[in-house]
């Protein structure tokens, strides 16, 4: 395969050479965060001054963590670290967790961030011939955005479609030939089965590749909208502390995500103990913004979970590639005192041919007990008015997940889009138990 590099001399570098960059901009980013208020207060604390009194990028583990609740309470101004006037644009995070916390850019900021757009872009072999739809909410969500400039920056036709509203997505995509598209992979699936209850033919698209992202899914459902669509899917994995997308995505070997470490300086840690994870061990991404002077943010832990890919990748990228987000260490469900993860059952139901492209999570009180129940639509093909192979295959499911997770939970097979579907990120789960106070 040939690659194509957006940057090839910072893609490639050795790492001796990317580390001596890092340490630079680890030094210049302390330099902006000792002009913020919280920084001041808290890299004092550790006896961080100035930034000569980082001399090493082991020196980092002296940098205490920052957490959304520091950014929080940094609400609104805590963190900037320029004058306002310098400030050309904000954005907030989707506040799937809580409320949103908010990032300024200055105009070299936004810059930067466009140029890793860029380079995620052009690594999976899009050119200036392509006709890129932007299917993802614009507005403060950093999604909107930041792939709009990125595919400008590449030179790609940019339609800002926004998310939502199939039917004119179809009308974009045969008027304009459309041949990329970015969305979140919940809405993918929704447009694939959206595709042939309209009757809109696959050969009348000229769909190469999409990008998925903003919310975690399995390898079975990636191949999945590739079969489906016939295009290549690539994982985009961004968050709106470290500038939105373009902090990792897969090249064109989809065996991970090269995180931009030039950007981007990435640590994994035990979500509990706060060590660092040994080599290829999953935990928690924590990550410092080496490339945004206006809101520096310094060892963020992302609450996310991924492992490091040990090992090179074919393409010749030295950056690290961090496996898929299986999700958020909050994402974390105790159902009758068993953990489960969202993502362990999408694994389960998702690899299944029989199951169609949305499902729902819900958990109530039954009594003293926890009883989860999983809503799952089925393909228009196994759905039927018989209901004896539709029930043979809602004990196949239920025996599979059981198997998996060690709950037996209930499962309602559904009807091909009956279950909600969310314009922005996909709402997979519905906690109904009664919180405690
Ligand atoms: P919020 O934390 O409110 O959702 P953002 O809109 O900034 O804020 O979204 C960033 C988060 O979205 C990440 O921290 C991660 O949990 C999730 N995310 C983004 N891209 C991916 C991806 N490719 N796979 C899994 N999760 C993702
Ligand atoms: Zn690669």
């Amino acid at each position: 395969m040939t690659y194509q590099y957006w940057n090839e001399k910072i893609e490639t570098m050795p790492r001796d050479d990317l580390e001596k960059l890092q340490l630079a901009r680890l030094k210049d980013t302390v330099g902006f965060a000792l002009r913020t208020p919280f920084y001041q207060k808290r890299l004092g604390e550790a006896g961080v001054k100035s930034p000569d009194d980082i001399r090493s990028l082991a020196d980092l583990a002296r940098i205490p963590f920052t957490t959304k609740h520091d950014l929080r309470d940094g609400f609104p101004y805590g963190f900037l670290a320029v004058p306002r006037e310098e400030v050309v644009r904000l954005h907030a995070s989707s506040g799937t967790t809580g409320a949103p916390t908010t990032i300024y850019f200055n105009a070299g900021d936004i810059d930067r961030w466009t140029a890793y757009v860029a380079r995620c872009i052009y690594g999976t072999g899009c050119t200036k011939s392509d006709v890129f739809q932007n299917m993802i909410t614009y507005g403060l969500f950093t999604g909107g955005l930041g792939f709009h400039a990125g595919g400008e920056r590449v030179g790609m036709l940019v339609i800002p479609s926004g998310a939502g509203n199939t039917t004119r997505q179809f009308r974009l995509m045969q008027d304009f030939g459309t041949t990329v598209l970015h969305a979140t992979p919940s809405f993918l699936l929704h447009v694939e089965s959206r595709m042939r209850e309209e009757g809109v033919a696959r050969e009348s698209l000229r769909l190469k590749r999409a990008f998925a992202g903003a919310e975690p899914y399995s390898e079975d459902t990636r191949r999945r909208i590739e079969e489906l669509l016939h295009i290549d899917v690539y994982n985009s994995y961004g968050l709106s502390e470290m500038n939105g997308p373009g902090v990792a995505f897969e090249c064109q070997e989809k065996k991970g995500l090269h995180l931009w470490e030039d950007g981007y300086l990435a640590e994994i840690i035990d979500p509990e103990s706060c060590e660092s994870a040994a080599e290829g061990q999953s935990g928690e991404l924590v990550l410092t913004c080496l490339c945004r002077e206006a809101t520096p943010i310094l060892r963020y832990r992302t609450r996310d979970l991924t492992a490091f890919y040990t090992g090179p990748c074919a393409c010749g990228r030295t950056h690290r590639r961090i496996r898929r987000i299986t999700g958020r260490s909050d994402d974390m469900l105790i159902i009758n005192g068993v953990n489960v993860f969202p993502s362990q059952i999408e694994e389960v139901i998702m690899a299944m041919r029989e199951v169609g492209n949305n499902y729902l999570i819900e958990i109530e009180k039954d009594g003293v007990l926890d009883r989860l129940s999983v809503k799952i639509e089925v393909t228009p093909e196994s759905f039927s008015d018989d209901t004896r192979p539709l029930n043979a295959l809602k004990e196949k499911i239920r025996r599979t997940l059981q198997a998996s997770i060690t709950i037996n939970p209930r499962v309602e097979l559904h009807e091909s889009g009956s279950l909600p579907v969310s314009e922005g990120k996909a709402v997979r789960v519905r906690d109904k138990r009664p919180k405690d106070v």
